[in-house]
């Protein structure tokens, strides 16, 4: 007799939770996702507790049909790519339709959502079932609060950090997605108190100021270069304010963090000498291509991408950089060649 038996969608949203959320940080990553996807021009986060005990996000965003509501939070369901050919074509934060089953079978959430047309719904999820769904006076935009994280995976909840620790992370989290998207305001609260605020307006040095300081802000020099396949924009630091920690070389490819090595040794190469050994720039860079050439289905997090044309992008990273630390007379001019 066969020993193999199909697992309910409670358990594989389960399992699927244990990539997917790691951490409150990561709920809150996936969510404001979602809130970008949706076309928000604002978007506030409300934590409680670093997020252990209350996670709050308003959005202002296109909001959820009536009639979808319940599918949003059912596996591999997603509004943003239909077929294979989509899956290289990522022009999205998310495309995989995991978040909101794995973050609900995990915690209990509260969404209320409305899309300016008709009536909008509230939706209440307790133990990855739903629990309520009615009508409900919403504007448009959605609002998702995420409660008593990790009470079913006593496992995970016990590894924990201390509130400080979760809170820093989730910072660090939204001070990218702030970053990376300066056309969109962020406002992000920790037991009230007002963490970051960041007006939208699109003025990205106005964003670096918000999370680096004025002060590092007013140290920072406008980038922006092109090649083939790629575009370059953003700032850069003067080689005088350093940090011991890499952790301050973002860069956005197509809106998205992501983490890749090639490029973070560019920039530094870029800066050759006038770098202290174990000291790294601070560099906010928004690097722009056509979707086919970056993958970010490389892992569940996205932090990581494949890149077709690696090389090409350090060499524009690293030649547009030398260009403004030239302008600066920081680095001579490349000799003259007879
Ligand atoms: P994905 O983002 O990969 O599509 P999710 O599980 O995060 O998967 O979300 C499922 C779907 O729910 C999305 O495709 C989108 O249609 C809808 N959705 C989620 N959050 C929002 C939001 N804040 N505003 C509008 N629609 C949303
Ligand atoms: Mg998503």
């Amino acid at each position: 007799m066969g020993q193999i038996i199909q697992l309910d969608d409670h358990l594989s949203n389960k399992i699927a939770a244990g990539e997917v959320v790691e951490r409150p940080a990561s709920v809150v990553k996936e969510l404001v996702e979602n809130a970008i996807d949706a076309k928000s021009t604002r978007i506030e986060i409300e934590l409680e507790e670093g997020g252990l005990s209350s996670i709050r996000i308003l959005d202002n965003g296109s909001g959820i049909e009536p009639e979808d509501c319940e599918l949003a939070f059912s596996r591999h369901a997603t509004s943003k790519i239909k077929d294979e050919q989509d899956l290289f074509q990522i022009r999205t934060m998310g495309f995989r339709g995991e978040a909101l089953p794995s973050i609900a079978s995990v915690s209990h959430v509260d969404m209320k959502t409305g899309t300016g047309n008709g009536p909008g719904t509230a939706m209440k999820i307790v133990n990855g079932r739903v629990q309520q769904l009615e009508r409900a006076n919403a504007r448009k935009g959605t609002e998702i609060t995420v409660s008593a994280l990790f009470y079913n995976t006593p496992a995970r909840l016990k590894h924990m950090k201390t509130i400080h620790t979760e809170l820093g992370n989730i910072s660090d989290v939204v001070n990218r997605l702030a970053l990376g998207h300066p056309h969109i305001s962020f406002r992000l609260k920790h037991n009230g108190k007002e963490m970051l605020h960041t007006n939208g307006n699109g003025n990205l040095l106005q964003v670096i100021a918000a999370v680096y300081g004025m002060s590092t802000a007013k140290q920072m020099v406008a980038v922006s270069g092109q090649s083939l396949d790629y575009s370059i924009e953003g700032f850069v630091v003067k080689p005088e304010v350093t940090r011991a920690s890499r952790n301050y070389m973002s860069f956005f490819m197509n809106g998205r963090y992501i983490k890749n090595y090639a490029v973070q040794k560019a920039l530094v190469q870029a800066y050759h000498t006038l770098l202290p050994i174990g000291r790294y720039p601070i560099a906010v860079l928004s690097i722009t291509m056509d979707p086919s050439i970056i993958d970010v289905n490389v892992h569940p997090s996205k932090l990581e991408a494949r890149l077709s044309k690696e090389p090409e992008l350090t060499a524009l990273v690293e030649d547009a950089v030398k260009q403004v630390l030239r302008q600066l007379k920081l680095i001579p001019e490349p000799l003259k060649q007879e």
